[in-house]
């Protein structure tokens, strides 16, 4: 039995898209946006450039005060329906055009707080997928046992992390400071 059509064409929607490994664009962690870096030289004088960590981002040099980070986004969307067919695949099904895409019919409501309250749970599923991909990833063909590998690899996140804080903190030691006159 065919269900009732879900939606006219004409009506304003909404509906939530998630996904895993997206690209976004998040302020520079570097210069927090200002797209500047302030250096103090060993007389304490102050120096202003142009913030080395988001001027690749862009073809001309120049900083953009944001990097491209690649991680779970969601979003909701809007638009009117265009279009409502029943699928050519499943014949109790309607598909729902909005604009020019077609949501999943389930994604789909009249209120922004009803499409809010599913990118939720969306979000959810492709933060809980992305960390299981990272996961299978990492054990894939490495753990002769479970336990062990375990260990070892936390083991050895430790100690990378170590020898990088010591690397960083030598780093600000050595790095000049202003001194009194
Ligand atoms: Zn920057």
């Amino acid at each position: 039995m065919v269900p009732q059509q879900p939606f006219q064409i004409g009506e304003h929607v909404y509906f939530a898209t998630a996904g895993a490994y997206r690209a976004k664009n998040v302020t520079c962690p570097a210069c927090f946006g200002t797209q500047k870096l302030t250096l103090i030289l060993g007389d304490g004088e102050h120096v202003d450039f142009k913030c080395d960590n988001c001027e690749h981002a862009t073809m001309h040099g120049r900083p953009r005060g944001t990097v491209v980070a690649y991680g779970v986004d969601s979003e909701v969307n809007e638009g009117d329906v265009t279009g409502v067919t029943l699928s050519r695949f499943e014949n109790e099904k309607w598909e729902v055009y909005v604009g020019s895409r077609i949501p999943d019919r389930t994604s789909i409501s009249r209120t922004r707080e009803e499409a809010e309250a599913h990118r939720l749970v969306l979000h959810a599923v492709a933060e809980k997928y992305q960390k299981e991909q990272e996961e299978e990833n990492y054990n894939r063909g490495r753990a002769k046992s479970k336990r062990s590998f375990s260990v070892t690899y936390h083991r050895n996140c430790i100690a990378k992390l170590e020898r990088e804080m010591q690397y960083h903190r030598d780093q600000l030691l050595l790095a000049p400071k202003k001194e009194k006159p």
